[in-house]
């Protein structure tokens, strides 16, 4: 067996000294042939390990440079120097990995998030990102554990799919066809897909959630969690081409249970990494600081990050609806001064994200959450209240992010819903299994769809959703 190590980060938490162990990891930093800082990725603390002086040859010696791959084998004792409490001194050091200093392309020293994007095989290995996987990883555990307790099932819902769940475009197609011009086609020009892979026109998930609802009519509670892909040609900081998706959908649930439901998950996920990643979101918080300072005094936010963290699990979500937000928005001095791109003069136009971030970080600073849209601009499954004109629809507004959530109740009536079909022009035929749901045992419904990436950079105050996910996908660019 090869693999005999204690992880550096019990090693820094443990209060015992005088015992021999073995490490392995990467070395960060080597000073003075005789101190070397090795990293294994379970803490952004690197373990000082002490070379004695004659121990190694010239040749050994020289192969410790950053990036390096060790195994190192000795006593830990009490450190001498400052900055840690625990070194490692050495009894051998074995080379598992040379790595060419002069190649090798992240030097101990600051680089910018736009270099290591480009270089995102190798990202993980700086203390940024080694701080915002791991937090991703105990958000991701966090979902889980959350649905878990409250008894969901958790649902896979297919990642190749017939339908559309919003009833629009933006969806990557799914085909086997040559793309030389020689796939078949029908009568009209356009491709016939009956000799396809699946025998029809297919595509990558946008949402799970009509399968969802197939199960919460079984399960009463479900949620799911995995990838979905959207071809839009959004260039922002918070939009990506593949992004996950928690999806829950509950029977037995109107927009308020939704609404307690997202907001209690929301808080109780942001409170795990809290509790379980101190460390990591301490260094975060320091590196947004950092990264504050460079910008004007007005754009600075008001609160660091932990401070801000705490503040939301600590605090209501302010609750008003579409109408309500447009009159805020309508009377407000920015809007009355010109400041939004998009001017807000009447009811039943969407809202753009300047006017959510408003909202929530000028107006109310705190998540808000945003009920019963008028109906043109929701999609066709979201309950019709009574006014004819607005559905119940929530979406969640985060400070320094916009939309993290959208959900809604369903709308369970099945004529109701068939009317809304016609109204859209979505074919009922493709969807008749969505439509068994309200023919046998219908009932209230909701749910929502959290983007887990925009969580991710809400928890860890990265800017640009680029850097919240390995290796992202996005107009222009799959690399790795
Ligand atoms: P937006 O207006 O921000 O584009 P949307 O209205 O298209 O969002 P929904 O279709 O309601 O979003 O999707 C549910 C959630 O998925 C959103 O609240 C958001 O958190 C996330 N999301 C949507 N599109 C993307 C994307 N391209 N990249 C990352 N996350 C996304
Ligand atoms: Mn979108």
């Amino acid at each position: 067996m090869f693999n005999k190590r204690t992880r550096i980060k019990e090693l820094l938490k443990s209060n015992s000294v005088d015992f021999e162990t073995t490490v392995m990891g990467w070395v960060r930093t080597f000073r003075n042939n005789q101190f070397i800082a090795v990293n294994d990725g379970s803490t952004n603390n690197n373990l000082q390990i002490v070379v004695a002086l004659g121990m190694l040859d010239d040749s050994t010696l020289k192969r410790i440079t950053t990036g390096a791959c060790i195994k190192a084998t000795g006593k830990i004792i009490a450190s001498l120097g400052k900055g840690q409490k625990v070194e490692l001194t050495a009894d051998s050091i074995e080379i598992l990995g040379d790595s060419d200093a002069e190649k090798f392309p992240l030097q101990p020293k600051k680089h910018s998030l736009e270099f290591l994007r480009e270089i995102a095989h190798l990202r993980f290995r700086t203390n940024t990102f080694g701080a915002i996987f791991r937090v991703r990883h105990s958000l991701a555990f966090a979902i889980h554990d959350f649905f878990n307790k409250k008894g969901f099932v958790y649902l896979h819902t297919p990642i190749i799919t017939a339908s559309d769940a919003e009833g629009a475009g933006e969806m990557f197609k799914v085909t086997t066809f040559p793309l030389d011009g020689t796939a078949p086609k029908s009568d009209d020009g356009s491709i016939n897909f009956k000799d396809d892979f699946f025998g029809r026109s297919t595509n990558l998930t946008v949402s799970g959630q009509l399968e969802g609802e197939l199960a919460a009519m079984a399960f009463s509670d479900i949620y799911t969690f995995g990838p979905t892909f959207r071809a839009e040609n959004s260039n922002t900081t918070r939009h990506l081409a593949e992004f996950w998706m928690i999806e829950p959908e509950m029977a037995f649930s109107d927009l308020e249970d939704n609404m307690n439901l997202a907001e209690e998950f929301i808080k109780h996920i942001i409170k795990y990494a809290l509790d379980n990643n101190r460390e990591d979101l301490e260094f975060l918080s320091q590196r947004l600081e950092e990264e504050e300072k460079q910008k004007p005094q007005i754009e600075r936010s008001e609160m660091g990050l932990l401070e801000k963290l705490d503040f939301v699990i600590n605090n209501d979500f302010e609750r008003i609806t579409y109408t309500e937000a447009i009159e805020i928005l309508k009377e407000c001095s920015h809007n009355k001064k010109k400041k939004f791109q998009y001017i807000i003069d009447k009811w039943g136009i969407d809202l753009q994200s300047e006017h959510e971030r408003y909202l929530v970080e000028k107006h109310f600073k705190k998540p808000v959450i945003l009920t019963n849209y008028p109906k043109e601009i929701k999609a066709f499954y979201m309950r019709q209240n009574d006014d004819g004109k607005t559905v119940a629809a929530m979406d969640i507004l985060a400070p320094g992010i916009g939309e993290i959530v959208g959900g809604s109740q369903r709308e369970e009536r099945l004529e109701k819903l068939t009317q809304r079909m016609n109204e859209m022009h979505i074919p009922t035929e493709e969807l008749d299994w969505y439509l068994d749901t309200r023919r046998f045992g219908a009932c209230p419904h909701a749910g929502f769809g959290l983007g887990f990436e925009r969580i991710v950079q809400f928890v860890t105050g990265m800017g640009n959703i680029r850097d919240v996910i390995p290796f992202p996908r996005y107009p222009k660019s799959a690399s790795f």
